[in-house]
């Protein structure tokens, strides 16, 4: 990722509007807070990287929870703001807070632990993920705890003619007149909304998973083979992908963005067809779904939808 780009990037973290959206977001921010509440015997005593803190939330978890000391990195210019949080809720003899990127961060000792809140639209967009990995690669102790662990992306097809007619067939009559290749173009780009749990009609496939001690950055880019069965009567107007979260500990937690799930500020991915699928009870669907960077934009994604039998269509989400 380049200078400027990063620029950018950091720039959206600097103010506090989407500070406000992420600790507003309780399925979010509760399943980090209970992970440490739950969870007390594993940190009492122990060192804590958080990796991105923001407003210095999860340090503030981790430090209440009886960790021994706590770095809070943070690239964007809310750092400021987390000294300060630190400092008027008496934490700043255990958190010390560092401006600066994680990758440049030389001086931080080894640690028992490392949290973070990396995950982005379908996981993967921002793409933090390679700076938490780097941070367990040169910060973590062996048998050290990432807080998450494990995480998983997953697709279910669903049945909603109503917002496909909105979205697709608008463009096959506007005002009498037929707009077919703004038809084709708004199936290109994936949607971030809130898909109602009822549209959903198949099973989930898993498209991916993740064990964060052991991954690599190169693990996150999949082309990976599903199949959906539809559970009822309906007509494949989108496939939706969403992610889960796991905390394996002794008190384990789950955070997930299903569709099925009180939504998240992550909401869910949506990819339209261009050409909706009947399916009855019982039918299947297979194809093959692949996830990659956009060339010119490192943190943005590009997702290759095939069916069997059907052309590749790509999916930009920027
Ligand atoms: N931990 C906070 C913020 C999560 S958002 C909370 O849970 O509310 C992710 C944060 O990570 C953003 O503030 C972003 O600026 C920061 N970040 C992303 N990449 C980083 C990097 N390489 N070095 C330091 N901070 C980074």
């Amino acid at each position: 990722v380049d200078d400027d780009e990063d620029d950018s990037y950091f720039g959206t973290y600097a103010h506090f509007g989407i500070h406000h959206e992420m600790l507003s977001d309780k399925a979010r921010t509760e399943a980090y807070k209970s992970s440490f509440e739950r969870n007390s015997e594993a940190i009492v005593g122990k060192v804590v990287l958080d990796v991105g803190c923001g407003t210095g939330i999860l340090s503030l978890f981790a430090s209440k929870a009886g960790a021994k000391q706590v770095f809070a990195v943070e690239k964007s210019e809310i750092a400021y703001s987390a000294m300060d949080i630190v400092r008027e809720n008496g934490h700043e003899g255990k958190i010390k807070v560092m401006r600066g990127r994680l990758e440049d961060c030389k001086e931080l000792p080894s640690v028992d632990i490392i949290v973070s809140e990396w995950m982005g639209y379908f996981l993967l967009f921002e793409g933090m993920l390679d700076t938490v990995l780097m941070a367990r690669d040169q910060h973590l102790k062996k048998d050290g705890l990432m807080f998450p662990n494990r995480c998983s992306l997953h697709l279910v097809g669903v049945h909603d003619e109503d917002r496909h007619k909105q979205l697709v067939g608008f463009w096959s009559d506007v005002y009498g007149f037929k707009m077919s290749c703004l038809r084709r173009e708004c199936t290109r780009e994936a949607m971030v909304e809130v898909v109602p749990g009822k549209s959903v009609f198949t099973n989930s496939a898993t498209l991916l998973s993740l064990d964060l001690n052991t991954c690599t950055p190169a693990d996150a880019w999949f082309s990976t083979r599903f199949e959906l069965t539809a559970e009822r009567d309906g007509c494949l107007t989108a496939l939706v992908g969403y992610f889960d979260v796991h905390f394996d500990l002794p008190s384990s937690v789950l955070l997930s963005t299903s569709p099925l799930s009180p939504a998240t500020h992550w909401k869910q991915t949506v990819f339209l067809l261009e050409e909706p699928i009947p399916l009855s009870s019982g039918c299947k669907v297979n194809g093959v779904m692949e996830c990659c960077r956009q060339a010119k934009n490192p943190r943005a994604l590009k997702v290759t939808l095939t069916f069997e039998g059907k052309p590749p269509k790509d999916y930009y989400l920027d």
